[in-house]
């Protein structure tokens, strides 16, 4: 598929009448060398469609939130029985305390939850609600780290803005940057040094536990800890960022995660929620701490409001998500099929002699184009982006879709098969068969 001329006339014509032709930057291809981005008309299962007729083994998940696939029955089902019940009330429905009670049960530290409307939303929110307990005003985060287009949190922030070389943005006042002091993941001294010197003004330390935005990454052992340690002794909060991270590994999220042991230790005093709990229609969630949210109006003096938040069809969409997700066995096959998948993709590297580091967190993984560890942000950045935009190109062409962004995760689904898998092997050796040739 080399050949998109549908894609490109479209593109033309969004040129016209979209800011940059697209809703969110991520979604052009300008970290991948530029042109039409694919328009994409149809999707099913594992699968795309695109305005051409080309069919795309899906890896990019809508960023996340597709877990289940696309058009899964269960979660459309959901969605047009709320549809047909009406889309918007503007009262509180029984849903809603579903949902929430299914969020607690999973998350144990959410004592009580509140609903919006994005991943920006809901770490937004903490925000102000962490400001408003502790009566101060700092913020620290990760480099590399990505919280959303809030103001405060893209500061040094990860995903699209370092994609597109903007380390910020324009449009933030330094007054607010000012606000924010930045410290590179999995390191403890470095958190420890900024707590020394602005400890006192700290309201929060926000993180994202498991990172999946300079590729997944791992807390390293302790660091989480060592964490919540650090900002506990300076009377900060710990607010974790799980909107990618929550439902993806298991059904739990990173601080429920098995693979940390002593979880009362890495609890968040709040958590951002977002992607996955909606079932793919628009959502977000924060909660924690019951006297922390009970700081949000109206039982406090933190406001915090939405006309669409909490509505019944991304409720519902959200709740039949994790109906599908707590099907015995589902988490399961996602990590075997990200296994065959990321020691198949390795072993074609090796055979071509192209390094790549494949950082693999249970059904999902991030594949960088360097021959050392990626831990941080810097050690993402240090990868080549070129030969990513190549071998992104070139698996398009095989019909496989990535994200256009070498700092982006692969997401496996419950709807990929083992002969998805297969192909998309094929594909790869192909990709990097010619990549070598091109040296
Ligand atoms: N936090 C994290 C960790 C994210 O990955 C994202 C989105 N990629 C956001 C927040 C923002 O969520 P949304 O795009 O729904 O506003």
């Amino acid at each position: 598929i080399t050949h998109r001329p549908n894609s490109e006339a479209l593109y033309e014509e969004a040129l016209l009448h979209i800011a940059g032709g697209v809703n969110s930057p991520s979604r052009s291809f300008k970290a991948v060398g530029g042109g039409a981005p694919v328009f994409m008309e149809r999707a099913c299962g594992a699968y795309f469609w695109d305005v051409d007729g080309n069919r795309y083994i899906d890896y990019l998940a809508a960023y996340g939130p597709i877990i289940t696939g696309h058009a899964h029955p269960h979660i459309t089902g959901a969605i047009v029985r709320a549809a047909q019940n009406g889309t918007l009330y503007g009262t509180p429905t029984e849903l809603e305390i579903k949902l929430a009670k299914m969020l607690k049960d999973a998350i144990p530290s959410l004592d009580k939850v509140r609903f919006v409307n994005s991943g920006t939303e809901a770490v937004m929110t903490t925000i102000r609600v962490a400001r408003a307990y502790t009566k101060r005003s700092k913020i620290i985060k990760f480099a590399g780290c990505y919280h959303g287009h809030s103001d405060l949190v893209l500061v040094a922030a990860g995903s699209g803005p370092s994609t597109l070389g903007i380390p910020d943005s324009a449009g933030i006042p330094t007054t607010i940057a000012q606000e924010v002091i930045t410290v590179p993941f999995n390191d403890l001294d470095g958190l420890k040094a900024a707590l020394e010197h602005w400890g006192d003004d700290v309201a929060a330390v926000m993180v994202e536990p498991i990172v999946g935005n300079f590729g997944m990454v791992m807390p390293e052992p302790g660091f989480l800890e060592g964490l919540c340690k650090l900002a506990r002794d300076a009377g900060a909060l710990v607010i974790y960022d799980e909107v990618i991270s929550a439902f993806r590994f298991h059904y739990g999220s990173a601080q429920t995660f098995k693979a940390f042991q002593d979880h009362k230790a890495i609890e968040p005093d709040l958590t951002a929620l977002g992607k996955i709990i909606g079932g793919g229609l628009p959502i977000g969630a924060y909660g924690g701490r019951k006297e922390i949210m009970e700081q949000i109006a109206p039982l406090g003096p933190a406001y915090q409001a939405g006309t669409m938040a909490g509505n019944p069809a991304s409720i519902s969409a959200g709740i039949a998500c994790l109906e599908v997700l707590q099907t015995p066995g589902v988490y399961e096959r996602m990590n075997r099929l990200a296994i065959m998948l990321a020691e198949g993709l390795q072993q074609a590297a090796d055979q071509h002699g192209i390094d790549i580091t494949i950082n693999r967190i249970r059904g999902s993984f991030s594949a960088h184009f360097c021959n050392h560890p990626v831990t941080n942000y810097e050690e993402a950045q240090d990868t080549d982006g070129e030969r990513f935009a190549r071998f992104f190109q070139l698996m398009l062409s095989e019909g496989i879709c990535l994200a256009p962004s070498k700092y982006e995760a692969w997401f496996l689904t419950t709807e990929h098969s083992e002969e998805d898998i297969k192909q998309t092997i094929e594909a790869a050796e192909r990709a990097f068969a010619q990549m070598a040739t091109r040296k």
